[in-house]
């Protein structure tokens, strides 16, 4: 969604409620009496029957009571968090405390989760396969200095996506398992001179390798495209100004999501993800 359109949706909580509505399966009617002539209370996510006078709560199947706070501010939220705004910066933004922003953020970050784990699939064809450290102060080659980072294996299917996930090392056994989980057999496999890919080609793939200190592309051989992927989730987890150890995998799940959804409109899938069943 536009920033003006933007605009127009959190100008007050009954417009907002109103743009949440129309993105629903069907209209808000009242519980008890299947009215359609509903108020919302002030300040309070409540609604209120005109005819039988009674209260409730519509969206009770969707993510959006799990924090408190008004639609207009959900739907802000949402936009901050589209435009990669950190927690810190979005509470000042909407005179929100930071444990509130942060926990709807993170519940942002958890529908995201669970929608990659919904449409988890095997990747297959062409495939780029590389590692890569995040966080900690020292740099370091493989294995040695590599301590207090995050090490991640990265998997590209090109022209298709990227997928991620956290390792423990970089051994041969470690990033095979890891290629066995997400990759199909029979693929082709692109990878650097790394040694723990050798054993690729024992497993049923096709296995080449360029060597970067010679060159970067040699034909079809590359990994430009996983590379992409790193400055891409290096940049933009910058603007987060550090994330906790505990929280890294929906932090890296994130990018993994942004970077597959780059030319989606990533205000409206998240919209979508809040509502689960509720959304057309
Ligand atoms: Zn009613």
């Amino acid at each position: 969604m536009d920033f003006l359109s933007f605009a127009k949706a959190v100008y007050d909580n009954t417009v907002s409620l109103k743009f949440i509505e129309s993105k629903c399966v069907k209209n808000i009617t009242c519980k008890f009496c299947k009215s359609k002539q509903i108020y919302i209370m002030k300040s309070r996510n409540q609604l209120r029957c005109k005819i039988c006078k009674k209260d409730f709560k519509p969206f009770t199947n969707s993510k959006f009571p799990l924090v408190k706070i008004s639609y207009s501010k959900w739907l802000a939220i949402i936009k901050l968090f589209e435009l990669s705004v950190s927690a810190k910066t979005a509470s000042k933004q909407m005179q929100l405390d930071y444990k509130t922003t942060l926990k709807a953020f993170d519940t942002l970050r958890f529908s995201i989760l669970e929608e990659l784990a919904k449409s988890d699939r095997v990747l297959k064809g062409e495939i780029e396969a590389d590692e890569a450290y995040f966080g900690g102060k020292r740099k370091g080659n493989r294995g040695r200095g590599a301590r207090n980072k995050t090490i991640v294996f990265g998997i590209l299917e090109r022209n298709g996506k990227v997928s991620v996930q956290i390792v423990k090392n970089v051994k041969a056994k470690t990033l095979l398992a890891g290629t066995i989980r997400k990759v199909k057999k029979g693929s082709i496999v692109y990878t650097d001179k790394w040694l723990g890919y050798d054993s690729l080609i024992f497993n049923g793939y096709k296995h080449l390798s360029v060597d970067h200190k010679k060159t970067f592309v040699k034909d079809d051989v590359y990994i430009n495209g996983i590379e992409g992927f790193w400055s891409f989730a290096k940049e933009n987890m910058a603007k987060y100004h550090g994330v906790s150890p505990s929280k890294f995998l929906l932090y890296i799940k994130e990018m993994e999501w942004r970077y597959n959804n780059r030319n989606n409109d990533l205000f409206d899938l998240l919209l979508k993800y809040m509502l689960g069943v509720e959304y057309t």
